[in-house]
């Protein structure tokens, strides 16, 4: 795998190659690799001929100073992981890289209502910082394909929202939730987890599971606080929502319609890490 620091000596080495940017997969990460990045490096590799992972800790996209600060970085084990995955190129730019200008633009971008629902209502900015890091991560690899996780369900809306609105050709693709045995979405922020509290998280699977197994049989909001309910019992110190939503418009579902899809999306706290996870379902 060859490093990157630039994208000026990232795109040197690219515009050499027959697979760029058709048969280009792109990979964004902010380290901390676990086997649910792994899977978007193996989905790309099986699908196009030259794979790009990046790592950069992006500073705009986090609301909690806090969270920011205390964002595990495992750089040489992550090096190592994407070796052997088999990636064939990491861009590691730094912050003045990727933001010469500084942190403060002015531009926003239109992205709707995902702007402020769910994540957007509990996070606030933090979609905005996203799109620049996506938009500025797509500029300096343009590639033809990007892959993106499930597990951060409204991000891949938003995402899929930017690739509009900037008119970038880009095409993209999400891959499936890695989960941990007994359920817990593989995430980098599971680090800051003792093993019991691991093990007391695998409460938002099991109300995830329980939405998918009574929807139909009673009122959502009753299933809703239920699976509220059950989160707080099982050890969480608050839950920021339970919700059941259209699959595109992220909007609250009034009424279960079989053979319509949905998401059920949860966010709840726990020991001082945010957790977030979502099923989508089929009545
Ligand atoms: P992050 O490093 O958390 O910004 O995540 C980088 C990419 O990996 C995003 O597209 C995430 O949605 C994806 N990702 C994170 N955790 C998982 C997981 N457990 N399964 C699949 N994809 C994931």
């Amino acid at each position: 795998m060859i490093i990157f620091k630039t994208a000026a000596g990232l795109n040197n080495y690219l515009l050499n190659k027959t697979s760029y940017p058709q048969s280009t997969g792109f990979v964004p990460t902010m380290g901390a690799l676990h086997p649910g990045h792994l899977a978007l490096v193996e989905e790309s590799k099986k699908e196009q001929g030259i794979t790009v992972a990046s790592i950069f800790i992006n500073p705009t996209q986090f609301n909690d100073p806090l969270d920011f600060e205390k964002y595990p970085v495992t750089l040489e084990k992550d090096i190592e992981l994407l070796e052997r995955a088999g990636c064939d190129l990491l861009f590691l730019p730094s912050v003045a890289e990727i933001y010469p200008e500084g942190l403060g633009s002015e531009h926003q971008y239109n992205i709707g209502q995902l702007e402020n629902l769910l994540e957007g209502f509990y996070r606030p900015g933090h979609f905005q910082g996203v799109c620049k890091v996506v938009d500025r991560l797509l500029g300096a690899v343009n590639p033809g394909h990007i892959y993106l996780g499930r597990k951060d369900y409204q991000q891949c809306s938003v995402v899929k929202k930017l690739l509009e609105i900037t008119n970038l050709k880009t095409i993209a693709h999400v891959v499936d939730t890695v989960r941990e045995p007994g359920g817990l979405a593989m995430s980098s922020r599971n680090m800051r987890l003792g093993a019991s509290e691991r093990k007391q998280a695998l409460s938002i699977y099991r109300q995830l599971t329980m939405i998918k197994e009574q929807i139909g049989g009673q009122p959502l909001e009753n299933l809703k606080k239920k699976a509220m309910r059950n989160l707080l019992e099982d050890g969480f110190a608050k839950v920021d929502y339970v919700e059941i939503a259209h699959p595109d418009s992220l909007l609250p579902v009034e009424k279960v319609e079989a053979g319509k899809k949905l998401v059920v999306l949860i966010a709840a706290w726990m020991n001082g890490v945010r957790l977030i996870d979502n099923m989508e379902i089929i009545p």
